[in-house]
């Protein structure tokens, strides 16, 4: 299997070069923004909960989220891999994560980083809460607030992944087929069991 993490901040691209690589490896998406505002949609207890918290910019708990993966890796036992977008975001997550994959036999291939900085994040934030009626994409206060987050828990897990030698960062600014061809790059370099 090919399983990668696309990591980075929120307004990074990994919702547009997610699309790229499912079309063309073929992998199975998990985005846990998209599995939580599912669950919202569907007016579940547990949506009704992460509502809460992703109205203010906060990471939901990490059992939440775990749970949710966990489900879904059962659901799809006998894909060619699976894309993890906006997961991992805490180090017990990623713990968590390389222990499910165990359970299976298998394991994380690469993570992949799209680097932008904050003032672009910001710009792009707001551009997308134009249309993207998210309620998290509105104000410039709850993007900070997202970043904030980022920076101070997510962060770590790239020193994670970096000490088992699967770390690789790619630049998030340029044409979208210029950084999807330096993911195609990273890929490449991986080795699938
Ligand atoms: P973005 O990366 O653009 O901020 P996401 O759609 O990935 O957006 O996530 C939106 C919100 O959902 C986050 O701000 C957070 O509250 C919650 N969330 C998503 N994934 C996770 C996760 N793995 N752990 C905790 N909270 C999460």
């Amino acid at each position: 299997m090919l399983n990668l993490i696309l990591f980075g901040p929120p307004g990074a691209g990994k919702g547009t070069q997610s699309e790229n690589i499912i079309a063309k490896y073929k992998l199975i998406h998990l985005s846990t923004g998209d599995l939580l505002r599912s669950e919202i949609q569907a007016g579940s207890e547990l949506g009704l909960k992460a509502k809460t918290l992703m109205d203010q910019g906060i990471l939901v708990p990490d059992e939440v989220v775990i749970g949710m993966i966990d489900n879904k890796l059962k659901e799809h036992r006998n894909a060619a891999g699976f894309i993890f977008d906006g997961f991992p975001r805490t180090v017990k997550q990623s713990e968590a994560l390389d222990q499910l994959l165990a359970s299976y036999n298998e394991s994380i291939s690469v993570m992949i980083a799209l680097v932008v900085d904050d003032n672009e994040l910001l710009a792009r934030l707001l551009n997308r809460g134009k249309t993207s009626g998210r309620p998290d994409d509105q104000n410039e206060e709850l993007i900070s607030k997202r970043i904030q987050e980022y920076n101070s828990k997510t962060k770590p897990v790239a020193d994670y992944y970096q000490e088992q030698g699967k770390f690789v960062a790619i630049d998030g600014i340029g044409e979208i087929d210029f950084i999807f061809e330096e993911i195609n790059k990273a890929i490449s370099k991986v080795t699938v069991k």
